[in-house]
């Protein structure tokens, strides 16, 4: 059987998609625990580089006309991917780029809503939309909008995956050493991580192990937290769309 819920994945990570998945597969889980990943889910990177460079921060939040080109050919790969099965999601992350208490700081969300506007008038073209007349096209729409998912760590990605703390020290210690005990403090108070600016450059390895830690999150633990992890678990959570379509995934398979 043909998977049932297809995702476009986009990051703003170069080499990002494989993170991005494993991470974007630990929430369905937590969303909807009899969920069949493998059986009921394909996750697609975006098919072309031009557009994957388009998702880089300073381009999808630009107003330049230089990125104007760019830009529509990526509003116009999101609308497709959402109005092309009942069951076709996409999954954007971005970074806060700030902590998390002061969130209020980062325009980045903001953004991410002008951005989304901008790619409902794309859904608003017959052309794209393909909805019969007689049907009612804003219902349409508005269902398609509850299948674009926005994945925003505070401050960034590696505020969730250094809480895989066994793994992060064994990396450390197989290169440096000296932040051990790092791991360790931010294990014993995992809320701290969400308010640590820049925490790829707090330890020796950045983001040279992303997909390892994504594989071994301790996803309760972060739900926990109830910072930025839990946040967008909410945010998710809130899409009929999403929790329908993971249901489906073993309702239907018997
Ligand atoms: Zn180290």
């Amino acid at each position: 059987m043909p998977p049932l819920v297809s995702v476009l994945i986009l990051t703003e990570d170069k080499d990002g998609h494989d993170t991005i998945e494993a991470v974007t597969e630990h929430i369905f889980r937590l969303i909807v625990p009899e969920v069949r990943v493998r059986e009921g889910v394909s996750f697609e990177p975006l098919p072309e580089a031009r557009l994957r460079r388009a998702v880089q921060p300073s381009v999808w939040r630009s107003r330049a006309d230089a990125d104007e080109r760019l830009l529509r050919d990526l509003r116009r790969t999101i609308a497709s991917q959402l109005f092309s099965t009942p069951a076709s999601f996409v999954v954007f992350h971005f970074d806060g780029d700030a902590t998390w208490s002061d969130r209020a700081s980062s325009t980045h969300e903001a953004d991410f809503r002008l951005f989304v506007a901008k790619v409902e008038q794309v859904m608003n073209a017959p052309s794209v939309h393909r909805v019969p007349s007689r049907e009612n096209v804003s219902q349409r729409i508005a269902e398609a909008k509850g299948r674009l998912l926005a994945l925003v760590p505070f401050y960034s990605i590696e505020a969730w995956l250094y809480q895989s703390a066994d793994l992060a020290k064994e990396m450390c210690k197989s290169g440096c050493g000296r932040h051990v005990e790092r791991f360790e403090t931010w294990r014993a108070n995992r809320a701290e991580l969400d308010e640590v600016p820049k925490p790829k450059d707090a330890v020796c390895f950045g983001a040279k192990h992303n997909h390892d830690l994504a594989r071994a999150l301790p996803t309760n633990d972060l739900q926990a937290v109830g910072k930025s992890f839990a946040a967008t678990i909410d945010a998710w959570k809130a899409s009929d769309e999403l929790v329908g379509a993971l249901t489906r995934t073993y309702a239907e398979s018997g």
